[in-house]
């Protein structure tokens, strides 16, 4: 079957005004709490899957179109081919992404719903360009999920199956980059190294400063949590080190994990299992959100003969 030069994936759960899933789970205990029955719950609950479903079928069918990156022709490097960056090559990243934050800072900030359609039309565009086909989907997100009680941790989640993107908390000038690496999932692409390098490399070369700005910030949030791997004091040190002007620098410090005995306790129990999930579905862990992000882009940066030019993996 010759491929479609667009196709549309429906992703028809994300319209729904609360997620699908949740009301799955969520029914019968409401149900019986609100009315002291069980049947109510059980039939909002059915009818509720037969949407989700009816989506996920729908999403499913239309993905079959879907003309993928190859990510070792295009770049050089995937999830099992990364070459580690040396530490003194990270720190001078650092340094230079720090200074052009600084020089190239812009204070803009773009609603959420308004950044939803901007970023998904630049990740739309950035992945047309590598397989000449426009796979259109939905710009909605959602703020409210359960996921954000079970997965502290994290600022955002994309369920795999409907493509359900909520975003959990305000992360200032990082939202574009959180709403990009969601909206890469939602086109198919489940990895999180594959979520992370699309969205970086997508908004750095988007032309948009506000856009460019969150690129860079995750690139140097990251390269900060490779060279001090669980020490919050050593992050901070490296921060001010680095001199980031005040407003970036509140950013950065507002990333630090929730305090609180349920957000540590849920946090690591859930951070382990997610590890252990990720390496069961052909990823390296919770580090190819950092070490992986990072070493993909270096490994790119210095690939011979690859089909896209090693200028997009630029700081
Ligand atoms: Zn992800």
């Amino acid at each position: 079957m010759p491929y479609q030069d667009e196709i549309r994936i429906p992703n028809d759960a994300t319209y729904s005004p609360v997620s699908l899933l949740d009301v799955v789970a969520a029914a019968p205990l409401a149900s019986r709490i609100l009315l002291g029955a069980t049947a109510p719950g059980r039939a909002i609950q059915l009818a509720a899957l037969g949407l989700y479903a009816g989506s996920v079928a729908r999403d499913w069918t239309a993905r079959q179109g879907m003309r993928r990156i190859d990510f070792r022709a295009e770049f050089g490097a995937d999830v099992d081919l990364l070459s580690e960056q040396p530490a003194h090559s990270r720190e001078t990243e650092v340094q230079r992404l720090a200074v052009l934050l600084n020089r190239e800072y812009t204070d803009e900030r773009v609603p959420r719903k308004r950044l939803a359609v901007r970023v998904n039309e630049v990740l739309t565009d950035f992945l047309a360009s590598i397989t000449g086909q426009r796979v259109e989907t939905s710009s909605e997100i959602r703020d409210v999920t359960l996921a954000a009680f079970l997965f502290p941790f994290a600022v955002g989640s994309c369920e795999p199956l409907s493509g359900d993107v909520a975003i959990f908390r305000d992360t200032g000038i990082f939202e574009p980059h959180v709403v990009t690496h969601e909206f890469v999932h939602r086109k198919g692409y489940l990895k999180e190294l594959h979520a992370q390098v699309l969205a970086y490399m997508a908004l750095r070369n988007s032309g948009y400063p506000v856009l460019v700005q969150s690129a860079r910030a995750e690139r140097l949030h990251r390269q900060l949590r490779v060279l001090h791997p669980e020490d919050p004091d050593a992050f901070e040190a490296s921060l001010s080190d680095a001199g980031l002007r005040p407003e970036l620098m509140d950013a950065f410090l507002r990333l630090r994990p929730a305090a609180g005995l349920y957000g540590s306790v849920v946090g690591e129990a859930m951070k382990k299992l997610y590890d252990a999930r990720m390496k069961l579905t052909g990823q390296n862990g919770i580090s190819d959100y950092d070490r992986g992000f990072t070493n993909f882009l270096y490994t790119f940066g210095l690939a011979e003969s690859v089909g896209q030019p090693r200028t997009l993996a630029a700081l």
